[in-house]
């Protein structure tokens, strides 16, 4: 028998038992090899297991390959998934993996800022350059493509923040195959629940799991899916970006978005539902010059997100009238939606760009991304909708 120091230090578990129901946390930084034949099978990709956690690890695994499973579900096609420690570090590292230094990223102006800054103060530095046009237009897209063959990849986001400006993926997609170049979409605002773009041809999908995907706003974490399945398993160049730069998903993240994605369809469904009848309330109202919502009929995109989405989900935003003042008097008097700088949580989220997520952009350039004074943004949530058109209600007058 080992001294009780002995006892203390040595691990109690014993892996096969019966099987849990739920998705165990393997909260363990590597794994125990049988013998010295397992480890080097294991490592040199001979056999299929685990080694240390930032090459993979069994609960994020799991979650990754779930995601890959709900963009891929009904479409035939074959896909694969990674997990990483943000949205951002999903979009960063697909970017280490399939560019290199001389590479272009033809995308448009009004991504998500985040992912805007780390293309151009991040990767342009390294020789990576960004080149910003209207990707609506597609014979300029095109015209672009076929002239530039350094353009690599395009970058697209649809709906994209805050106006929910949508564009044609499958447009895209096509573009990107015919020349011989790869296409990527961000797929935050819809999920795959809304919207599959593997079934357009979009060759990668990011997501910032940390909104919709996860729902209950308690972790950060993000996910990429590609149907090149060799570039993210063990030796590919996704995969590999993944373990020399460390952005693997930590299994406790993992496990949360896990957790939250069990009533996606549910809660889609009911944000969908919320916001569409919320976008109609202020269309009716007086104190409101405009609603950016890709379900309603008048947005300018509505012809193609019905084409690719099945519904529209939880996003919108809305122009007071009466411009920075009235949006300040706006904010100071809602109660019952929660001001938060995040979006996609079960609850309603509302944000006032121009004073909270810009205030240290110019107001020129912040207009011509549609972030004008007097707009609302609105993350929907799942609660019952007349308590939120209550708010909004008392908050105008
Ligand atoms: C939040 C967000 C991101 C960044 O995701 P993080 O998880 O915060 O890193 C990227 N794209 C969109 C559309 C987002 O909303």
């Amino acid at each position: 028998m080992p001294h009780i120091n002995s006892l203390c230090a040595k691990e109690p578990h014993e892996p096969r038992t019966t099987q849990p129901h739920v998705l165990p946390l393997y909260a363990t930084s590597s794994f125990a090899f049988e013998n010295i034949d397992e480890g080097i099978a294991i490592f040199s990709n001979q056999k299929e297991g685990h080694g240390y956690s930032r090459y993979g690890n069994p609960t994020v695994d799991a979650v990754a390959a779930k995601i890959a499973a709900l963009e891929a579900s009904g479409t035939g096609l074959e896909a694969a998934g990674l997990l990483f420690s943000s949205g951002q570090a999903a979009v960063a590292t697909m970017l280490m993996g399939i560019l290199k230094s001389g590479d272009k990223i033809l995308t448009q102006g009004n991504l998500y800022g985040g992912t805007t800054e780390l293309f151009v103060k991040i990767f342009q530095p390294m020789g990576i350059e960004t080149i910003l046009t209207d990707l609506h237009d597609l014979e300029h897209v095109e015209d672009l493509i076929a002239d530039d063959p350094a353009i690599k990849l395009l970058y697209f986001e649809t709906p994209a923040n805050p106006t929910l400006a949508c564009v044609d993926i499958a447009a895209l997609a096509g573009i990107a195959k015919r020349h011989g170049r790869y296409s990527a979409v961000d797929n935050t605002f819809a999920t795959p629940y809304l919207q599959q773009p593997l079934r357009y041809g979009v060759d990668f999908i990011v997501h910032s799991t940390t909104k919709f995907l996860n729902g209950h706003g308690n972790s950060i974490a993000g996910a990429l899916v590609t149907t090149h399945t060799a570039q993210m398993r063990m030796g590919g160049g996704i995969w590999q970006a993944m373990k020399l730069a460390g952005t693997n998903c930590s299994p406790w993240e993992a496990w949360l978005v896990h957790n939250g994605m069990k009533t996606l369809a549910l809660r889609m469904d009911r944000h969908s539902e919320n916001a569409l009848a919320i976008a109609k309330f202020l269309q009716n109202d007086k104190n409101v010059v405009q609603v950016n919502y890709c379900g309603l009929p008048s947005h300018p995109d509505h012809e193609i997100a019905k084409r690719q989405m099945s519904a529209y989900g939880g996003m919108l935003s809305f122009e007071l009238a009466g411009g920075l003042e009235a949006g300040i008097r706006f904010m100071n008097r809602i109660k019952f939606c929660t001001l938060a700088p995040t979006l996609g949580d079960v609850d309603t989220l509302i944000l006032h760009p121009a004073s909270m997520s810009h205030v240290a952009i110019p107001r020129q350039i912040r207009e011509a991304n549609g972030i004008t004074d007097g707009l609302i943004r609105l993350s929907v949530g799942i609660e019952h909708v007349d308590d939120i058109v209550e708010d909004l209600t008392q908050a105008m007058k």
